[in-house]
């Protein structure tokens, strides 16, 4: 756990200083704007290769940061770490993505959807997780879009929901779907589902009857009964 905490913190330093290390693709891209920013006890290094990166935009996703980071770290996993890094990344094409304590952002995406400034909260989540190896993906994105639902502070602005409820949707469809299931799991069944959850997830325990013990039953008998009655009372920041 140190280890890989201290492997972590030296490929974020050297990223941070010589570029996103890419392992394929010929060249790196380099980093022309570049910010470190300190608050209490959070760092963000906030780069990127975009100099036309809207001013605003970075400045709503580093008050995201700041705000939704210390919440996080605080309710799930105060072992996080404390310096991440957001690097702003023309050569990416998805949304974005984390690794080893750096957040990379697709900023056509940002300059299309300005609004969007949550993706900051889903994927700092995927820092705070630090979840090993192996563990189900449908589950670490669901936990990560039920963090953005909690503590995004932009959703509604970003015209961001979970979707209702319908037929042919799988807790394994990850992000909302499951982040929605999550709540209503959490509203109906067990209070701490997703911080038992993340628990385990992060101390590499997480088995499937893991479900069962929180709850009396399991994943499949859950989403059972979600799809009978899956109303839930969603409020949006
Ligand atoms: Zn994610």
């Amino acid at each position: 756990m140190k280890n890989r905490r201290l492997f972590a913190l030296t490929l974020f330093v050297l990223t941070s200083v010589k570029g996103w290390a890419q392992p394929q693709g010929p060249a790196q891209p380099k980093i022309i704007m570049g910010d470190s920013l300190v608050h209490d006890r959070y760092s963000l290094i906030f780069t990127g290769n975009d100099a036309r990166f809207d001013s605003v935009t970075r400045q709503n996703m580093i008050n995201v940061f700041f705000t939704v980071y210390p919440q996080m770290v605080d309710r799930f996993n105060k072992n996080s770490l404390t310096k991440v890094g957001i690097f702003i990344d023309t050569a990416y094409k998805a949304v974005a993505e984390t690794g080893n304590g750096v957040a990379r952002f697709n900023p056509a995406w940002m300059k299309r959807y300005p609004q969007d400034v949550d993706v900051v909260t889903h994927e700092v989540m995927h820092v705070v997780q630090d979840y090993k190896d192996g563990e189900p993906g449908w589950l670490t994105e669901g936990i990560a879009d039920y963090v953005r639902y909690v503590y995004g502070v932009n959703n509604k602005g970003a015209k961001w929901f979970l979707p209702d409820y319908r037929p042919g949707q799988s807790y394994k469809d990850a992000y909302r779907v499951t982040a929605r299931f999550l709540l209503w799991v959490e509203k109906n069944k067990y209070k701490k589902i997703v911080d038992d959850l993340d628990k385990a997830m992060r101390d590499g325990k997480y088995t499937p009857r893991l479900w069962v013990k929180l709850t009396g039953r399991t994943v499949d008998e859950l989403w059972d009964e979600y799809a009978k009655h899956p109303a839930l009372e969603l409020n949006y920041k």
